[in-house]
């Protein structure tokens, strides 16, 4: 009897670490991406929150040609990837459900460090 209450305890114990720690965590907790994925480079970093910026083209029907416009976007920053990901970055992100006002995506990769990638942006 003494076997059977003890093992139960502790994984109820071990499940509610998990998700504490895990919360909207796309790769280990139960938050689910899908939908739209971007490639960006970071440039601010929140507690939790990323803001990552891209370009792109845009065709304006009056001239007959592409712009270039820039979009950024707010993204759910994992805690199990808060240490690696720095201002400069490049990382990839994919859609999930609004988690906030602004958010709707989670960072679920990184692709180059800031160093590697410093030629473009910081020179
Ligand atoms: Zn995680």
């Amino acid at each position: 009897m003494k076997k059977k209450e003890k093992n139960p305890k502790k994984k109820e114990a071990k499940i509610v670490e998990t998700k504490k720690f895990e919360k909207d965590c796309p790769i280990h907790g139960n938050l689910k991406v899908r939908g739209r994925v971007f490639e960006g480079r970071v440039i601010k970093k929140f507690h939790k929150r990323v803001v990552i910026e891209f370009e792109r083209m845009i065709y304006v029907k009056k001239y007959e040609r592409f712009a270039k416009t820039k979009t950024k976007l707010h993204a759910r920053l994992p805690l199990c990837m808060e240490k690696e990901i720095n201002i400069g970055d490049l990382i990839r992100i994919q859609e999930c459900r609004p988690l906030s006002k602004i958010i709707h995506f989670a960072v679920i990769k990184k692709i180059k460090d800031a160093e590697t990638a410093s030629g473009n942006i910081k020179k």
